[in-house]
């Protein structure tokens, strides 16, 4: 296809604004998937995308559609739509020439539309503004047209209104990606450059590799090289996807499509690296790759422990599929053998332990989320700490702490109760904006570290919902922090460890001592239960001591009931886990470590 031919690009949303069903209708109307094997979502492959609603992987389809009696070809491109993902989002935007910028018209601009605009201008994309779910009785297209315009800075009438369910709209919307997206110019008898964008791990036919040609041709056969390794492979499959993979003769300047080259690990083909042909290679590498760097750590334990070869059996495969997860063993007093993992964030943190769950069938603990913390200690020995037990304890010159730029949007009432949270979060506003009369965007830098504990949930029960949040990287910034153990006798309880803000240390010792004490039974022996920071108690509960006596029960002579009874309290005393002679049953850290 010549390049004047070819529209790429994306579409761009708040999670829940329509993206997928919009999608859905392109390729529906487009005649690229028929009625009959049309099914909601078809983009989103993996389950949990599917049920969730939100995608994952980015996917790129090819659409014909004729306008005026010419024939183009539009590459979509669908991005992941969380903030963990801004990277892979950053990629799959770099390959487009535009975006379709998409906003519910009853809910109006959110955070992540607000975020995915901005990574959209960075790359200089033609944007598209577009209200989506006119349908609605609630719609008011013409409030967040207002809002809409001001924001990109267009006219409200430039606004498409659309409805991605109906299908209304949709038509005019593709023929105004062919008039106002650029068509992609490259190099043509350059040497090959390609942009990879994704990277899918499929049993049978090893990694399939998405990427967008900028300059030159890649053709089956040839031998490729990846730029950031200098590994090079041999083009066994190139094609595009319309919607099913189609094998053809090679990829030219413009062109979004897929290459097959035996890999097994999504590794050897890193979203952002630039494919180019091995014999005759590009000097210079695209710009923007980045090598996938976990930001949150959390500890997997299966709940029984005979269960461990399969957990780490399922790490290894979802592995193949997921560049940015990290893993290696962990023993805990408390929750036996595990994995300590390292994720992109909250989100992928909470999908790899949905799917280990879902599809390996495990049943797993996972220990409070924690970031990654750079300690100097006075003889300026460097620590990287990825685990609380891994805190040093000797004197430390400086920690230092992620930091996250945040944008959260919510309705004008609410700017008190989000700035009270943001303060007690050791937030910095750095501005605030109002998109409209009663709506307002505030930006704020906060420890990541507080982000992840349970901000997210707060900032929705204090906005009633009304809040959306967004954040990226901003570096990192000393802090005073410290390690708080929790002790029971005296032995500290690994899985319990955290690194809190100073002034936090008190009030989660409080916390988890007093958790403990409620879920803890009675033992024949009082136990102390201690919060310390370093040799420091710093709060301190007890559980008083009952005399366990099962046998009290039975009066008198009825021995098989006793022996009964005898054999239910060992059986009960088997599932118990030890720290130092006190008895705890799983259940208690399973509690003590689920959020409330
Ligand atoms: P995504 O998260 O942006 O991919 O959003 P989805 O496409 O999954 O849509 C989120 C929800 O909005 C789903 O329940 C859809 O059925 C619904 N939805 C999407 N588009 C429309 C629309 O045009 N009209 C109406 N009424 N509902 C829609
Ligand atoms: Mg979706």
């Amino acid at each position: 296809t010549p390049p004047e031919a070819i529209r790429n690009f994306c579409i761009i949303a708040h999670i829940d604004h329509g993206k997928s069903t919009l999608a859905d209708r392109m390729l529906q109307i487009t005649g690229v998937v028929d009625e009959r094997a049309m099914r909601a979502q078809y983009l989103d492959r993996m389950d949990i995308e599917r049920e969730r609603g939100i995608t994952i992987k980015s996917q790129a389809v090819r659409m014909p559609w004729e306008v005026d009696g010419g024939s183009h070809v539009l590459n979509m491109i669908d991005t992941p739509g969380h903030v963990d993902f801004t990277y892979e989002v950053s990629r799959s935007l770099a390959a487009c020439e535009g975006a379709v910028l998409l906003v519910d018209a009853a809910q109006g601009i959110e955070a992540q539309t607000l975020a995915n605009l901005y990574l959209a201008m960075e790359n200089d994309l033609t944007i598209i503004p577009v209200l989506n779910k006119i349908d609605l009785p609630a719609a008011q297209p013409e409030k967040y047209a207002e809002e809409l315009a001001g924001l990109i800075g267009c006219e409200p009438e430039d606004c498409f209104q659309v409805s991605g369910k109906t299908g209304v709209g949709v038509e005019p919307l593709l023929d105004a990606i062919v008039a106002q997206i650029p068509s992609p110019t490259g190099n043509a008898d350059g040497p090959a450059r390609a942009m990879i964008f994704d990277s899918v791990y499929d049993t049978y036919r090893g990694v399939v590799t998405y990427v967008r040609v900028v300059d030159g041709n890649l053709n089956p056969r040839e031998r490729i090289a990846m730029m950031s390794t200098k590994a090079t492979h041999e083009l066994l499959e190139i094609g595009v996807i319309s919607p099913e993979p189609l094998p053809g003769r090679g990829l030219g300047v413009g062109e979004v499509g897929y290459l097959i080259t035996g890999v097994k690990d999504v590794r050897q083909s890193k979203v952002g690296d630039t494919v180019t042909n091995a014999a005759k290679p590009a000097a210079d590498a695209l710009g923007g790759y980045r090598d996938p760097k976990p930001m949150v750590f959390s500890g997997l334990f299966p709940l029984d422990g005979s269960d461990y070869p399969d957990l780490r059996d399922a790490l290894d495969k979802l592995k193949l599929n997921d560049a940015a997860l990290v893993y290696e063993p962990e023993t805990s007093v408390a929750l036996g053998f595990g994995f300590r993992c390292g994720f992109l964030g909250l989100l992928h943190l909470e999908i790899v332990r949905e799917r280990l769950e879902r599809e390996f069938d495990l049943e797993l603990i996972s220990t409070q989320p924690n970031v990654v913390y750079d300690v100097t200690m006075d003889d300026g020995t460097q620590v990287t700490v990825t685990n609380p037990s891994e805190f040093p304890g000797g004197k430390i010159a400086e920690v230092r702490e992620p930091k996250v730029r945040t944008t959260i949007l919510a309705p004008s009432e609410f700017i008190g109760a989000i700035m009270e949270l943001c303060q007690g979060k050791r937030g910095t506003l750095l501005g605030m904006d109002y998109l409209s009369e009663d709506r307002v965007e505030m930006r704020y830098t906060l420890p990541l570290a507080e982000v992840v504990f349970d901000f997210f949930d707060q900032l929705k029960s204090r906005t009633r919902g009304y809040a959306s949040l967004d954040y990226e990287p901003d570096g990192d910034q000393a802090a005073d922090l410290v390690k708080v153990d929790i002790l029971l006798q005296g032995e500290t309880v690994d899985a319990f460890s955290a690194i809190v803000h100073k002034d936090k240390a008190y009030g989660y010792g409080l916390m988890m001592a007093g958790k403990l004490k409620e879920l803890i039974p009675r033992q024949q022996f009082e136990v102390p239960i201690q919060a310390a920071v370093g040799a420091r108690v710093i709060a301190r509960e007890n559980i008083r001591a009952i005399r366990k006596d099962v046998l009290a029960k039975c009066y008198g002579g009825d021995i098989s009931r006793k022996r009964k009874l005898l054999e239910k309290q060992k059986a009960g005393k088997k599932r118990m886990k030890n720290i130092g002679s006190v008895e705890v049953p799983p259940e208690a850290f399973i509690a003590a470590l689920t959020s409330d």
